[in-house]
């Protein structure tokens, strides 16, 4: 049972660990697979603008004749964006090439057009462009153009330079310039800020929907190892309870051979026989509670303690242990009504009371098995000791384990205890165990009243 259980949990952790690796390898992929769309998209959208930019600068070579500045100017920009993007296409080079074109296109429309007032504004189209790529550092070379360009310009036209184009206005003082450049570091400004804040937005919105995911396969993985838990223990219940029939038939068969036969010899074999069909009858017992505990619901029933534990004393003493006890005294204190689940609290009490009766010290002539039980309204405390052979204090912490056997010949499976925990467990109380070797061992267990919880 606990073999296959240990390799299907195995194989369960083997596949998620795969899984997690694979997901660890990964798990930058949906934000680069994200960053790398931003790209190819803005990419698109820049090659759309900045097409338009020299077509919009060439066509407007119509109204002052500079169709040799737009085709220089404009060349020169497309080219330099084209070949950074052609040599270093891993590169975002050419993005900060781009949004420094932005402004030179600016810087040139306004010039194309002497100056115009509105030409102005596609320096804030070009910085509402910009935020397609949501990197905010992009509208750095965009605004220092724009910045240099306007004081250069402003100053040659405000100086009295021919030609320069800057402004339709014959004169700007330096209050109105500084204005003006405070505005356009504003929008910039906010720009990029918007840029920042898309891509923050984003790269959580994707984190989000990624651990969704995964939290979705980790829980679509739990109810698969849940289902394949309780087929096991499916499994388990019915094999070993359709195991016990034909032990039984074996035992009939051993018995009716034995009473008829006189040879010794062939009766001590006998006996041997009935001892091992005994023993592993037991383990398939066990088997069956650990299965029982494992699956059942709690079932919420009241208790009758007085009832209860002469039916386990009978049911142990059927099952036939070699040792039996000169007294076995059940005190029950409290008349308190006390809720629990009676099948689990039968499985407990069988395993602690066999193994207070099995590991009996057989020295002595005054054995005893005592059973204390004091109801209250908020649980109830079982005490089940013996004066037997005892526990060695440095493995009383040990006997909890699955097939932990003190002494390695002992006639058990050693599940009882284990199971007894589980058990424990179940009922959400706690186990304790206080015993000395030669003066014997007492089981302190306590479980909480249902009715009160
Ligand atoms: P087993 O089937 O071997 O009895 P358990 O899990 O019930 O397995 O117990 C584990 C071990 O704890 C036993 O092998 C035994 O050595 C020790 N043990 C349990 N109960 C007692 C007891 N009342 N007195 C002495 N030893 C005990």
């Amino acid at each position: 049972m606990h073999l296959m259980h240990m390799d299907v949990n195995y194989r369960v952790v083997k596949n998620n660990m795969k899984a997690d690796l694979l997901d660890e390898k990964n798990e930058n992929m949906p934000i680069a697979a994200f960053l790398k769309m931003i790209k190819e998209r803005s990419d698109r959208l820049m090659n759309y603008f900045l097409l338009s930019f020299f077509i919009i600068g060439i066509a407007l070579g119509y109204f002052y004749d500079t169709y040799l500045i737009a085709l220089g100017v404009g060349g020169a920009c497309l080219l330099a964006y084209y070949s950074a993007k052609i040599l270093f296409p891993e590169s975002t080079l050419y993005q900060f090439i781009a949004s420094a074109n932005l402004g030179i296109f600016t810087a040139q429309l306004i010039y194309q057009m002497h100056g115009l007032f509105e030409m102005h504004f596609i320096a804030f189209i070009g910085s509402a462009i910009l935020i397609t790529y949501q990197n905010w550092k992009l509208q750095l070379p965009l605004a220092v153009v724009i910045i240099i360009h306007h004081s250069i310009f402003g100053y040659l036209q405000f100086s009295g330079v021919p030609h320069v184009y800057f402004s339709q206005q014959e004169f700007m003082d330096v209050q109105t310039f500084i204005i003006h450049v405070f505005l356009a570091l504003t929008i910039f400004f906010i720009c990029g800020l918007w840029a920042y804040q898309f891509k923050k937005h984003s790269e959580q919105h994707i984190e989000m929907s990624f651990e969704i995911g995964r939290l979705q396969i980790a829980e679509q993985q739990k109810e698969q190892l849940l289902k394949v838990n309780s087929e096991l223990d499916k499994f388990v219940y019915s094999v070993s309870h359709d195991l016990r029939a034909p032990l039984r038939s074996l035992m009939g068969i051993v018995e009716i051979t034995a009473d008829q036969t006189e040879e010794l010899p062939v009766i001590n074999h006998l006996q041997m026989m009935k001892e091992s069909i005994a023993r592993m009858d037991g383990f398939i017992l066990d088997i069956l509670d650990y299965s029982r505990n494992a699956r059942s619901e709690f079932k919420k029933e009241e208790i009758d303690f007085p009832e209860l534990l002469t039916e386990v004393i009978h049911h142990v003493k059927y099952a036939g242990s070699t040792n039996d006890p000169s007294e076995i005294k059940i005190f029950v204190e409290g008349k308190n009504t006390f809720i629990s689940d009676r099948s689990r609290i039968t499985i407990i009490m069988n395993n602690l009371i066999s193994n207070a009766i099995r590991y009996q010290n057989t020295a002595l002539n005054n054995q005893f098995v005592k059973i204390n039980v004091v109801l209250s309204k908020k649980d109830a405390t079982i005490c089940v000791s013996d004066n037997g052979i005892g526990i060695p204090k440095e493995l009383q912490n040990k006997i909890f384990d699955m097939f932990y056997r003190v002494n390695g010949n002992s006639v058990g499976s050693g599940l009882g205890l284990y199971i007894v925990k589980e058990a424990v467990e179940k009922l959400k109380g706690t186990i304790k165990v206080n015993s000395k070797p030669g003066e014997g061992s007492e089981f302190l267990v306590n479980i909480p009243n249902v009715e009160i919880i």
